[in-house]
C-alpha cells in the first residue's frame, strides 16, 4: 500500500469569478481519488507578481494523498483546464492556476515539476495563507523577507 504524503497547494485566480474559482478548486481537489483530509486558508488579495490584470485571489490548501507527486500535478492540471485556463503567454492573467508547493519533504527536480516550488518563499500570496494553515513551515525570517509586498485577507 502506498503511504500518504501531507501536501500543500497554491491557487490563484484573477480573471472571471476568482473568489468562486479558487473555493469551487478546493472542492475539486477534496473529490479526487487518492486525496483526503484537505484543509483550506482564508482567501486572500494580492496585486499581480510578474503578471498583469486585476488583483488576485489567493489561497494554500493542506491535503493527504496516496498518489505520486506527478499523478497530483496532472490532476491539478485537469482542474484548471476544467476551469477554463489558457496560456496565451508566460505569466498571464488565469482563470485557475494551482502550484505544487511541497510534496512532503519530497526534493524534486524534473522537466514538468520542481519541489518545493522554487518561488514560493519570495511571494506573499504564498506565505501569509500558508503560514495561517501550517505555522511550523514558515519562520518570521521569511516573512519579513516579503513584507512590503501587497497582500490581504479578505474572506475567511
Ligand atoms: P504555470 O504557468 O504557473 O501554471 O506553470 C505550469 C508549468 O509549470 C507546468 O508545465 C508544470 O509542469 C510546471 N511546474 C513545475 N513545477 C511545478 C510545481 N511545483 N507546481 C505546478 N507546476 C509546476
Amino acid at each position: 500500500m502506498r503511504e500518504w504524503v501531507t501536501v500543500f497547494v497554491g491557487i490563484g485566480a484573477n480573471l472571471g469569478e476568482p473568489c468562486a474559482a479558487v473555493l469551487n478548486a478546493v472542492q475539486e481537489m477534496a473529490g479526487l481519488d487518492g486525496v483526503a483530509a484537505v484543509r483550506r486558508s482564508s482567501l486572500y488579495a494580492s496585486t499581480p507578481i510578474e503578471s498583469s490584470g486585476p488583483d488576485y485571489v489567493n489561497a494554500v490548501v493542506e491535503l493527504k494523498t496516496s498518489l505520486t507527486a506527478l499523478e497530483l500535478l496532472a490532476q491539478l492540471q485537469a482542474i484548471e483546464s476544467k476551469a477554463g485556463r489558457e496560456r496565451p503567454y508566460r505569466n498571464a492573467p488565469r482563470t485557475l492556476d494551482l502550484d505544487l508547493l511541497l510534496f512532503g519533504d519530497s526534493v524534486i527536480q524534473s522537466a514538468t515539476l520542481t519541489v518545493p516550488h522554487p518561488r514560493m518563499w519570495e511571494r506573499a500570496f504564498v506565505l501569509l495563507p500558508l503560514v495561517e494553515i501550517a505555522p511550523e513551515i514558515v519562520g518570521a525570517t521569511a516573512l519579513a523577507q516579503v513584507q512590503g509586498q501587497t497582500v490581504h485577507r479578505i474572506v475567511s
